[in-house]
C-alpha cells in the first residue's frame, strides 16, 4: 500500500494541486473566492476546468458530475462524460469554466416543498468553490448548491452556507468591539461521529423490514442483548477490522480525516468520528463517509445499518455533532483564555449560544426530528427529547458567581474575585462528562447529541449557526451604541445567564425527574416528529430566518412541508412492510407450524393411544390465540390506513402517531411473541441472535 501521507487526497482536487497545476494568478483568484467568497470570473474558470479536467482523467475519470444535497437528505449526482465530438468524427476531451460553474439537471422529481410550483419548475445547480472537487467512481464530483430558478434553496447546502455568513457576519462585529482588528473571517467547526450497524448481507437480504425500511418491524430480543457491556471499545473482529481498514483508505484518498474508530454499545454497532472541518466541508465529508461505508460494506459480505433504530431491545445509533467557532487567525472563541480579554471574549460567545438555545429550543429539536429519531430521543438510550446545556459545575459555579457577584471560589482553590474579564483557570478535560445531555460544553466545544444516525448534519448546523447569529447581533447592537463598553458587557452577561440560565443542567438527562423538573422551568418537551414540526413556521422563527436571509418564509414552509410528508410517507412504508410480512410471511409460518404439531400428536396417539400430547396441544392453541390477534390487528391496521388516504400532511401526521404506529406496536408484539414459540427452522426470516452476532 501507497504511504498514507501519499494516499491521503490523492482523489481530492485540493490546495497542493491548485498550486501545482494552476497558472499563479489563477491560483490566486481561486483563493481569493475560497476564502473570502469573491465571484470567479468566467475567464478564470475556464482555466480551472481545464486544469481539473486534465488532473481527473490522469486519473481515471471519464465523467463529471454536479455534486449536490436536495432535500432528500441524501447526495444526488447525474453523470456527464467529458466527451466532445470533433469535425473528424473523433472524440476530445474538454470541461469548460460554465460546465464547472453551473449546471441544470432537470430536476422536477427531487422535493421542493411547493417551491416549483410557483416558480419555474427547474432548477440549476452552483459551484461550491469552498468545497474541493474530488473523484468518486472515475466520475469527477463538483460540491455544488442546488437551486429554483427564482433563487430559492432546494438543498441542505445553500442554507448551510447562508447560516454560515450570517455568523461570519455577527460575530466579526462582535470581535471588533473586543479590538480583533486582524480577525477578517468567523467559521463554525464541525467533527461529527457518526454511529453505525453492520451485519451479514446474506441475513439482510431475507429480511424484507431492514431491505424497505432500515429497521427491523419485528424480532425477538435475543437471548444476549448488551447488558453485559462486553462490546463497547472491545476487540474489533477481522471481519469488521477489514471493512474498516477499506474504509479508511477510501475516506482518506478523499481528504476526509477518519481517525478514531471503535466498538459501540450494542452488538454489531460500531463509530467513525473524523477530526473536525469547517462546518460546510464537515457536512459534504459526512454525506461522503455515510455512502463510502454502505459501499464498502457491499464489497465483504455486509451491510452497513445507518438507521436511527435498526433493533428494538439495544441501543440505536447517532451522530454526535461537535461544534464550535474560530477564527481565520487560529482562535477557537469557545476556548477560554489566557488573558482578561480573551476571558471576555469567551463568555460573550459562550452567553450567546446558551441564549440561542434556549430561545430556538424548538428549531433545535426540530433539526434532529424524524420519523426514525423518534425511536431514539427520550427512550433511555439517547438525550431525551428535552433540549438543555451541560456546562458542568465548575463553569456553572463561575456563571453563578458572575451573576450574582459574589466571590468565586473553585474546588480546592483560593476564593476569588471574577467578573466578566477575570476567570479562573478551569482545567478542561475536568469537566465532568455527562454522556445524557443532549447539548454539552466539553471544554473548547459544544457537543450536540441529539442527531440521529441517518440524516444529514446540515440542518443541526443551520440552526445552531443562524440562532447563534442572532444572538451576537443582538449583543453586538447593544454594545456598539453602548458609552462604557466594559460596564455595558458586565450588565449584559448578567442579564443573559440570569434570563436563560433555566437551560443549564448538569444533572442526569434520564431521570424521570428531570422531566418534571424541565416542565417547571417551562422548557419544551417536544417527544414526537408530529408534535415538533409545527414550531418549523412560528412567528418567531420565520423571522429568525429572514433576518439572516437563511430562509425567506417561503422556503421555511417548503422545508415544514417536506419534513412532515417525509415522516408520513415513512410511516406508511412502514405500515405497508409490516402488513406484508404479517400476511405473507408469519402467518403461513406459524399455520404450517401448528399443523406439523398438531399431525405429529395425531400420530403419537396412533402409535400409542394413551401418549400425552400436552406439549403440541398447548403450542397449538398459543399460536392459535397469537395469530388471531395478530390477523385481528392487520384489519385494524389496514383500516387505519384507508382511513389515512384523505387527510392533509398535518393531520396525517398526528395519526400515525396516535394511531398507526400503536397498532404497529402491537401486531409486532404478537409477532415476537410467535417467534419464541415457532421452531427454528419455521421461522420465515433470520432471528435477531443471527442479524447481531454472526459476524
Ligand atoms: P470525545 O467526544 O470522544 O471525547 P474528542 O473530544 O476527541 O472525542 O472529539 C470528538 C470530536 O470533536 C472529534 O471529531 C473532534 O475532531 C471534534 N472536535 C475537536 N475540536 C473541535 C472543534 N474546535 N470544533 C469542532 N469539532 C471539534
Ligand atoms: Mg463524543
Amino acid at each position: 500500500m501507497a504511504q498514507i501521507s501519499e494516499l491521503f487526497g490523492s482523489m481530492v482536487f485540493g490546495d497542493s494541486v491548485m498550486k501545482e497545476r494552476l497558472p499563479k494568478d489563477t491560483y490566486k483568484a481561486m483563493q481569493k473566492t475560497i476564502k473570502e467568497g469573491k465571484p470567479l470570473d468566467i475567464s478564470v474558470a475556464n482555466v480551472v476546468a481545464n486544469a481539473m479536467k486534465d488532473w481527473a482523467t490522469e486519473k481515471g475519470a471519464t465523467h463529471y458530475t454536479h455534486w449536490f444535497q436536495p432535500m432528500t437528505g441524501i447526495t444526488a449526482e447525474k453523470h456527464d462524460s467529458f466527451i466532445s465530438p470533433t469535425k473528424e468524427g473523433g472524440v476530445i476531451m474538454e470541461f469548460s469554466g460554465k460546465e464547472l460553474v453551473k449546471g441544470e439537471p432537470d430536476a422536477s422529481s427531487f422535493p421542493s416543498g411547493g417551491l416549483r410550483a410557483t416558480f419555474e419548475a427547474r432548477g440549476y445547480t452552483a459551484w461550491d468553490p469552498t468545497s474541493y472537487a474530488f473523484i468518486k467512481d472515475k466520475c469527477l464530483c463538483i460540491p455544488t448548491a442546488f437551486c429554483a430558478y427564482g433563487g430559492e434553496a432546494l438543498d441542505k447546502k445553500t442554507p448551510l452556507l447562508r447560516s454560515m455568513e450570517a455568523i461570519n457576519k455577527q460575530a466579526l462585529r462582535v470581535l471588533k468591539l473586543f479590538g480583533n482588528s486582524n480577525v477578517t473571517s468567523v467559521k463554525t467547526t464541525v467533527g461529527p461521529e457518526q454511529e453505525y450497524f453492520l451485519i451479514d448481507r446474506a441475513l439482510y437480504e431475507k429480511r424484507k423490514d431492514l431491505i424497505f425500511t432500515g429497521r427491523t418491524l419485528f424480532g425477538a430480543m435475543a437471548p444476549k442483548g448488551q447488558e453485559l457491556e462486553d462490546h463497547y471499545f472491545g476487540t474489533i473482529k477481522p471481519r469488521v477490522q477489514a471493512f474498516m481498514n477499506e474504509l479508511n483508505v477510501e475516506l482518506w484518498k478523499l481528504g476526509i480525516l477518519a481517525k478514531t474508530e471503535h466498538n459501540e454499545v450494542s452488538p454489531a454497532q460500531h463509530e467513525l468520528a473524523p477530526i473536525f472541518a469547517t462546518t460546510n466541508i464537515a457536512t459534504d465529508h459526512n454525506q461522503l463517509t455515510m455512502e463510502i461505508m454502505q459501499k464498502t460494506a457491499k464489497k465483504h459480505g455486509l451491510v452497513c445499518l445507518l438507521h436511527e433504530k435498526p433493533f428494538e431491545g439495544v441501543n440505536g445509533s447517532g451522530k454526535h455533532n461537535n461544534w464550535s467557532i474560530s477564527t481565520d487567525t487560529g482562535i477557537n472563541l469557545l476556548e477560554p483564555g489566557d488573558t482578561p480579554y480573551e476571558n471576555a471574549q469567551f463568555l460573550i460567545f459562550l452567553c450567546a449560544v446558551i441564549k440561542a438555545v434556549d430561545e430556538y429550543q424548538d428549531l433545535l429539536r426540530i433539526s434532529v426530528a424524524s420519523a426514525g429519531n423518534d425511536h431514539r430521543l427520550g427512550a433511555n438510550e439517547a438525550p431525551p427529547a428535552i433540549v438543555s446545556i451541560f456546562l458542568g459545575d465548575e463553569l456553572e459555579g463561575i456563571l453563578n458567581a458572575i451573576e450574582s457577584g459574589k466571590d468565586y471560589k473553585s474546588k480546592g482553590k483560593v476564593q476569588m474575585k471574577i467578573g466578566v474579564d477575570v476567570l479562573p483557570k478551569f482545567p478542561k478535560d475536568a469537566t465532568d462528562r455527562n454522556r445524557t445531555s443532549p447539548f454539552a460544553f466539553t471544554g473548547n466545544k459544544f457537543e450536540f447529541r441529539m442527531l440521529g444516525s441517518a440524516a444529514s448534519i446540515s440542518c443541526a448546523n443551520i440552526i445552531l449557526n443562524t440562532a447563534v447569529a442572532e444572538e451576537l447581533r443582538q449583543f453586538a447592537d447593544e454594545l456598539e451604541s453602548a458609552t462604557d463598553f466594559r460596564i455595558a458587557l458586565d450588565s449584559l452577561i448578567k442579564r443573559v445567564i440570569k434570563e436563560h440560565k433555566r437551560i443549564i443542567f448538569n444533572g442526569n438527562g434520564y431521570d424521570e425527574e428531570w422531566i418534571a423538573e424541565a416542565e417547571r422551568r417551562d422548557l419544551l418537551n417536544l417527544k414526537t416528529t408530529p408534535d415538533a414540526l409545527p414550531y418549523y413556521v412560528s412567528e418567531k422563527n420565520l423571522k429568525l430566518f429572514s433576518t439572516h436571509g437563511v430562509f425567506t418564509p417561503n422556503e421555511a414552509r417548503a422545508r415544514y412541508e417536506i419534513a412532515l410528508e417525509n415522516y408520513c410517507k415513512v410511516i406508511n412504508i412502514e405500515a405497508l412492510t409490516m402488513l406484508d410480512i404479517a400476511s405473507k410471511d408469519i402467518l403461513p409460518a406459524v399455520t404450517a407450524y401448528s399443523k406439523e404439531l398438531s399431525s405429529a400428536a395425531i400420530a403419537k396417539k396412533q402409535l400409542i393411544a394413551d401418549a400425552d400430547c400436552g406439549y403440541e396441544k398447548s403450542i397449538v392453541s398459543k399460536i392459535a390465540a397469537l395469530s388471531g390477534k395478530l390477523y385481528d390487528e392487520t384489519g385494524v391496521l389496514k383500516g387505519l390506513i384507508a382511513t389515512a388516504k384523505d387527510m392533509g400532511y398535518e393531520e396525517l401526521s398526528r395519526f400515525c402517531k396516535d394511531s398507526i404506529i400503536p397498532t404497529m406496536e402491537k401486531i409486532r408484539s404478537y409477532g415476537d411473541e410467535l417467534e419464541t414459540i415457532t421452531a427454528k427452522e419455521y421461522w420465515p426470516m433470520p432471528s435477531y441472535g443471527e442479524l447481531l452476532f454472526s459476524v
